[in-house]
């Protein structure tokens, strides 16, 4: 056996046995895994179908109509493109068709909820070579869309994108979609963590208020890591060039050959999310999350905007004077995969934040249901218990050396390996596609 195989075997049994709580993160079917596994990898297609730049492309077309076939029927949009890499060369593509550089963009801050590519400053290509603005939420954590309106009708950005990545409330796209017209803004609305419940009907399309939409297809939408950009009706009549804008800013803007394996498995994953059994399943990712949400917060425990209305949470360990990084460790030690998370407001930096985000989409994907919820929010209430007298030091150099620490003192612990135990057995009853 190579080594990569026994990498994989090991990554194949760590995914089995622990429960995957990263709410961007999921199980795709053995079809879409086949898809991007497949000889299509092989095949060089710069352009579009029916003007390619090599010869040999008669199948890659008919993979990527089909793909934009499939998305423009389920989001209901005009136009698609399938080739983006993935989430964040998708949202550089729309600013690169839409946006010069130095002109202003607005979004949801990072340590709000959205997402690096939507204006982080200093840092990210689109904090640089734009002028970014951002907003974040009130100290509850939800977004006050007065405050947006406001700043919007005085920075006047050109392009406004609104996404979130660890915002646990529905987006209100009508009213983002007024505050857009009334300064002539094009709102691109990036739904890479929610496209599936967006297909699904569990949450608020922005397709009838935005221009152009982005989605990531790896989230709950369950497909291979990539991206789509679609453009709405709304979109064309604002700009009757916007579909090859954005055509032209993918290939040869940003981009050269598109990935045809993985525009294989976005084609397979599109052609799961319209069976009736899709349905269902987003439907019971909301009620998953809610249930769980309640039971945490039933026991004590406090969650960004007083609970959840999708697949996500994020835990307030201010409360408790805990650190996001030590539960988070805790918790991989207990079986309980999940990520640290900034709090509205944290007054810790973004590597050593206050809080935990946790989501339904990976466990939800295995069958589980609201039983199984109860059980995980005992587990993670006994974690969380277990580890409060551990404080992250005070003096900032100290911090690294001090969870290097924790985590070879907690692999160890046989309170959280017992649980790590349960979580197996769980697991077990649940099998990973
Ligand atoms: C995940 C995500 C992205 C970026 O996707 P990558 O594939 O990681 O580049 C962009 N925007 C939002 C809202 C996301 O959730």
């Amino acid at each position: 056996m190579t080594q990569i195989s026994e990498l994989i075997k090991a990554e194949e049994k760590r995914q089995k046995e622990t429960l995957m709580m990263i709410p961007s993160e999921n199980y795709a079917s053995k079809a879409v895994r086949e898809a991007v596994g497949s000889v299509l990898m092989n095949k060089y297609s710069e352009g579009y179908p029916g003007k390619r730049y090599y010869q040999g492309n008669k199948v890659a077309d008919q993979v990527e109509i089909l793909a934009q076939d499939l998305a423009k029927k389920l989001f209901g949009v005009e136009h698609v493109n399938v080739q983006p890499y993935s989430g964040s060369p998708a949202n550089a593509e729309v600013f690169f068709a839409l946006v010069n550089p130095g002109e202003k963009i607005m979004g949801l801050k990072l340590s709000s909820g959205g997402h690096l590519t939507h204006g982080h400053p200093d840092i990210t290509f689109s904090g640089k070579f734009f002028k970014s603005v951002q907003f974040g939420t009130k100290d509850d954590g939800v977004i006050d869309y007065d405050e947006v309106e406001k700043i919007a009708k005085k920075e006047k950005p050109k392009l406004m994108i609104i996404g979130t990545t660890a915002y646990p409330l529905i987006l209100d796209w009508k009213r983002l979609g007024e505050i857009a017209d009334a300064i002539g803004a094009y709102l691109v609305a990036d739904i890479s963590h929610i496209a599936g419940l967006i297909i699904a009907g569990v949450y608020p399309s922005p397709v009838a208020f935005a221009h152009v939409v982005t989605t990531t297809t790896h989230k709950t939408l369950r497909g291979p890591r990539g991206a789509m950009i679609m453009v709405t009706k709304k979109g064309i009549k604002k700009d009757s060039e916007i579909s090859d804008k954005i055509d032209r800013a993918v290939f040869p803007g940003l981009q050269g050959g598109p990935h045809n394996n993985t525009t294989a498995g976005i084609a397979q994953a599109l052609s799961e999310a319209e069976e009736p059994e899709f349905k269902k399943y987003a439907e019971q990712i909301v009620k998953n999350a809610k249930v769980l949400a309640e039971e945490l917060q039933k026991r004590g425990l406090t969650l960004v905007t007083g609970g959840t209305e999708c697949h996500l949470m994020v835990i307030d360990l201010r409360p408790l004077v805990l650190s996001g990084n030590i539960v988070a460790e805790a918790l991989e030690a207990a079986g309980i995969v999940t990520n640290r998370n900034s709090v509205p407001n944290d007054f810790m930096p973004p590597f050593y934040p206050s809080g935990i985000r946790l989501g339904t989409p990976g466990v939800t994907t295995r069958g589980m249901k609201e039983p199984q919820m109860k059980i995980i929010a005992d587990w993670i209430l006994k974690v969380v218990d277990h580890v409060k007298n551990e404080k992250l030091p005070e003096e900032k150099n100290e911090r690294a050396k001090f969870i290097k620490y924790f985590r070879e003192k907690i692999a160890e612990d046989k309170f959280l390996k017992d649980i790590a135990s349960e979580v197996k057995l769980l697991c077990k009853k649940f099998p990973t596609p």
